[in-house]
């Protein structure tokens, strides 16, 4: 109770500054060009963190501050919905936010905004050319603490029935080659909407071996999102969005 008694005068605070962010701004264009476009909006605090981490640092103990980072997550997620978001994407990996960002988008009137949760996020080495790209990689420790250990299949499963739980309407596999085992356990035994994110560095071995003239791009790029769906991706989250797209549109 406490909790949500913060988080409701949080989300009431967010400031005209908030709402005219670069992200919430890039939304609003989006929607007002193609508003049959559906717009998601990723929820986190790493790109907005000078340490890189996805929560708040207790400086004592330099962990994350769980319940102090779900404030500041229902409020950008607030803010992203006012902007025109359809759907938010909590990719932190915090316990209790999709519990909490749910509460919030309700309160503030955004009962139709849906939450796609990062539900099965694991660490590892498949996110390299994105971290150098966007200048995220924490500047010390790693993620290991709030992100899940591959080998653990059953934890990816308790977890994704936590946010399914807590109110999220559809659950994420990331990264999604590496995990086609997971995004079949999760579709088969939640029978829920799943997201699988096929990331930097599947995408980047893919374009590298092909640009060596090792493998064809485009019939390697097809299997691998064919490999992704069969697995049991309703949605599947690529840099190979559009030219798989074109290529699709082709066949038709
Ligand atoms: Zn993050």
């Amino acid at each position: 109770m406490r909790r949500r008694r913060q988080i409701d005068c949080l989300y009431s605070v967010i400031t005209e500054r908030d709402v005219q962010a670069i992200v919430q701004r890039a939304i609003r264009a989006i929607k007002e060009k193609v508003p049959e476009l559906q717009v998601i909006a990723d929820v986190c605090l790493c790109e907005y963190t000078d340490h890189g981490h996805c929560g708040v640092i207790r400086r004592e103990t330099g962990d994350v501050d769980n319940d102090a980072t779900l404030e500041l997550l229902a409020r950008e997620a607030v803010s992203h919905a006012r902007a025109g978001a359809d759907i938010v994407a909590p990719s932190d990996m915090m316990d209790g936010r999709v519990g909490a960002i749910r509460h919030a988008l309700d309160t503030a009137g955004f009962s139709d905004t849906a939450i796609l949760s990062y539900a099965a996020k694991f660490a590892g080495p498949f996110y390299g050319p994105f971290r150098d790209a966007a200048e995220s990689t924490p500047q010390f420790g790693d993620r290991r603490s709030y992100q899940m250990d591959a080998g653990n299949a059953d934890e990816a499963l308790r977890e994704v029935m936590l946010d399914i739980e807590e109110g999220a309407d559809m659950v994420m596999v990331k990264p999604a080659g590496p995990f086609l085992d997971i995004i079949h356990r999760v579709k088969h035994e939640t029978g829920y909407p799943v997201a699988a994110y096929q990331v930097s560095g599947e995408f980047a071995m893919i374009r590298a071996a092909a640009e060596r003239g090792w493998i064809d791009c485009e019939r390697v790029m097809m299997d691998s999102l064919l490999a992704i769906r069969r697995a049991g991706a309703d949605v599947i989250i690529t840099y190979f969005a559009r030219d798989a797209a074109r290529l699709l549109a082709d066949a038709r």
